[in-house]
């Protein structure tokens, strides 16, 4: 079997969390012919994930992690930066679900948080790393409304959560914007792509990471041989950890049920004293919108804010220059009707990053092929679902049993999707509807 990459990690704006990380040593790509015993495919969360993993169970196995661009330069270092404890779906309007699902989800990311924390402190990564919790804020009736049914959802679950009325959430975010909101402990903050370069740094010695080496092609067999610009990488097992790149993999039974779907952030220039005093509220903290189509804001300490928003369907895994700039003057306008006071800031960084959503939110988790395992499909959580994602598949590759593998192999798989142009119509018309109904919480 063979698979193409026809599409390869883009651009996508400058993001702000890589451009304020010093530049980064050189890589080493690939050169040549080299041999593994396993193969993971992408340096993201999962792939980071997956790698340390395999290194850990199997010290003295050969283990090649492989990534198009530097790590931290991809969706893993381009996220707003939330490792999310409690369930996030997307599709609902308040996040939450089937109550037996979400208290499983919140098994697993906790599982990612708990596995996280103890690389992070363990190797000093320094990646702002803040158990700090999330704000979700409402700023109209209709996000006041989901706010609640969030509440009533968190009280099923037994999940601690703290009101806050509009004079609360100024105290803490300095603006007056939001009518409401909600506090919940469990998730821990960080910058995205010094978390990934560190994860990058600090792998096992028997990973050898290789950066900037494109995978062109993949020759499933026995070995497998995966073809890239420079050279070629030949071994018995092999993890994808490439989430939307993935999803042209028809011959795998990807196509067709995983989506790349890109949502975009920007980044302020830093905030100047007076501007600081103008704003008020606390150093550093992370909003999510009460309304999943919404603005997810973050100020971080050293004196920025971070806006996401937008979300387009992208088959060809690129944001172009077009949708670029009509995010970046979106953004604006968000930050705008958020911090009044501050209009003499200027976005300094705009990019988009690609998500992979399926449609029921399952996850094609498991052994796709003789020795080729699967650990894509994050349905846009990636900081938890695909670090938890990456270390369960090795784990399943090497036969260790546990209670959230159990979990995880029981989560429902993608359902099929609409053949094009029906699917293009319905995801772009869905997408549209539901930003227009998310009105001024965007
Ligand atoms: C603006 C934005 C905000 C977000 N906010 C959050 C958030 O707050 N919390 C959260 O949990 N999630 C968030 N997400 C989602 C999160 O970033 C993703 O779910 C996560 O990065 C997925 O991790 P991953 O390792 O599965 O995939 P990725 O991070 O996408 O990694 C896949 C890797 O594969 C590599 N690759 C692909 N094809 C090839 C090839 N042919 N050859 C070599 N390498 C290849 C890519 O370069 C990439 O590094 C956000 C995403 C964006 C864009």
């Amino acid at each position: 079997m063979q698979l193409t990459c026809n599409f390869l990690p883009q651009n996508d704006g400058r993001c702000g969390w890589y451009e304020m990380l010093p530049t980064p040593p050189p890589a080493s790509p690939l050169r040549g012919r080299a041999k593994a015993d396993w193969v993971v495919l992408g340096a993201g969360l999962a792939g980071l994930a997956a790698a340390r993993r395999l290194a850990e169970l199997q010290p003295d196995a050969a283990i090649a992690l492989v990534d198009a661009r530097r790590v931290g330069f991809g969706a893993a270092g381009r996220n707003s930066g939330f490792m999310i404890d409690l369930p996030h779906d997307l599709s609902s309007h308040d996040y939450t679900g089937d109550r037996h699902k979400d208290l499983q989800q919140i098994r697993l990311n906790r599982g990612a948080i708990d596995y996280m924390r103890g690389i992070v402190k363990r190797y000093a990564i320094d990646c702002d790393w803040r158990e700090q919790g999330k704000l979700h804020g409402a700023a109209e009736a209709r996000g006041e409304r989901a706010l609640e049914a969030f509440a009533r959802g968190l009280t099923t679950l037994g999940e601690p959560y703290r009101l806050l009325d509009a004079r609360e959430m100024q105290a803490v975010t300095g603006t007056g914007f939001y009518r409401a909101g909600l506090h919940a402990p469990g998730c821990v903050m960080v910058q995205p792509a010094a978390l990934s370069r560190g994860l990058g740094e600090t792998l096992p010695e028997n990973v050898q990471l290789y950066e900037d080496t494109a995978v062109r092609e993949i020759r499933v067999g026995k070995p497998h041989v995966l073809v890239t610009d420079q050279g070629q990488l030949t071994a018995p097992g092999l993890i994808l950890a490439n989430n939307a790149y993935a999803a042209h993999f028809g011959a795998l039974g990807l196509k067709g049920r995983i989506l790349p779907v890109y949502t975009y952030g920007s980044l302020t220039r830093e905030l100047s004293r007076p501007e600081i005093a103008a704003l008020g509220g606390e150093e550093s903290w992370g909003l999510i919108p009460a309304d999943p189509m919404g603005t997810t804001v973050r100020r971080l300490s050293n004196g920025r804010i971070c806006i996401r928003n937008s979300f387009t369907y992208n088959p060809n895994v690129k944001a172009s220059a077009n949708q670029l700039a009509r995010v970046r003057a979106a953004h604006w306008r968000s930050f705008v009707r958020r911090f009044p006071m501050l209009t003499g800031v200027s976005l300094e960084y705009t990019w988009g990053g690609a998500l992979c959503l399926s449609r029921n939110g399952g996850t094609p988790f498991g052994e796709l092929a003789p020795g080729v395992f699967s650990a894509v499909c994050q349905n846009g959580l990636g900081l938890t679902r695909g670090t938890i994602a990456g270390k369960l598949i090795a784990e399943y590759a090497l036969g260790v049993e546990s209670e959230l593998l159990d979990i995880m192999l029981n989560q429902p798989k993608p359902v099929g999707n609409p053949p094009e142009p029906l699917l293009g119509i319905g995801v772009r018309s869905t997408l549209a509807w539901k930003e227009w109904q998310a009105g001024i919480e965007r």
